[in-house]
């Protein structure tokens, strides 16, 4: 059984360009994705966007965060407009797993009301854990809105028929993953397209080219192994698709076409 993705872009963020790429001057302006996958067992979300309280008053918001993020977030730019206007209702998505609990991953979880969240324990773990959440930047406003939820350990398989997959990348935050899904191709004759969904284990394509770390960083040492493993994939044929590199979003097809 073959799933299909979408991508959506749920706003755009300007920040320091050091704040992705440590040493580097300037800013730049990213965009801020998430994927819908449609396999025959369920409606999958990964990553979910920005809270729609950042389009009326992001600075107030996003607190201590604002000082290094512009938000760029205009009404039906928002994860429930993006499914709807390709005929999904919110009401649908059975699971949301989030690479992670940053505001610009899972602030739009609260449209998705009757989704189970899939998370990394010791993800949810840091995010409910007081020092953890100063040190981090967490904001359990994006979070906690009383989900069903199933955490796990690791790599797991979503469906049990290896077609969509959490993969651990942590380092950037401490359980953060990333998603591997096998899709048919438009491509015919090409036969399988495996796909890999990186999250902010891996800001831009030239974060994985060079190895080249963000400032902040929750392990380093983490995040470089993680990188590691990401070359791999990338290097036995996977599309890697970063979290946020305004070039590589410009080869990606957007809703209501298909990823590949
Ligand atoms: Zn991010």
């Amino acid at each position: 059984m073959t799933p299909t993705i979408y991508a959506f872009t749920c706003g755009w963020l300007t920040l320091p360009k050091a704040v992705l790429l440590e040493g580097e001057t300037g800013s730049l302006t990213v965009p801020v994705p998430a994927y819908l996958i449609e396999h025959p067992k369920g409606r999958v979300l990964f990553d979910s966007g920005l809270h729609t309280d950042t389009q009326a008053d992001a600075d107030r918001r996003l607190g201590r965060l604002a000082q290094f993020h512009t938000v760029h977030f205009a009404a039906g730019e928002e994860i429930a407009s993006r499914l709807r206007a390709i005929d999904v209702e919110p009401e649908s998505i059975d699971l949301v797993i989030n690479s992670h609990l940053h505001f610009d991953h899972c602030g739009g979880n609260e449209q998705l009301p009757n989704a189970t969240l899939l998370v990394q324990r010791r993800e949810w773990e840091a995010g409910h854990d007081a020092e953890t959440i100063e040190r981090v930047y967490y904001d359990p406003n994006d979070y906690d809105h009383g989900h069903r939820l199933r955490t796990i350990d690791g790599e797991h398989d979503v469906f049990g028929d290896a077609s969509v997959v959490c993969i651990p990348t942590p380092g950037h935050t401490p359980g953060h993953q990333s998603l591997r899904v096998r899709t048919g191709s438009r491509d015919a004759g090409s036969g399988a397209q495996e796909v890999v969904l990186t999250g902010d284990a891996c800001y831009l394509r030239r974060t994985l080219d060079n190895l080249h770390l963000p400032t902040i960083a929750y392990d380093r040492e983490q995040m470089l192994d993680s990188l590691r493993r990401l070359r791999v994939l990338r290097d036995n044929g996977a599309m890697i698709i970063t979290g946020h590199d305004p070039e590589m979003w410009k080869t990606v097809p957007q809703a209501p076409l298909p990823v590949t």
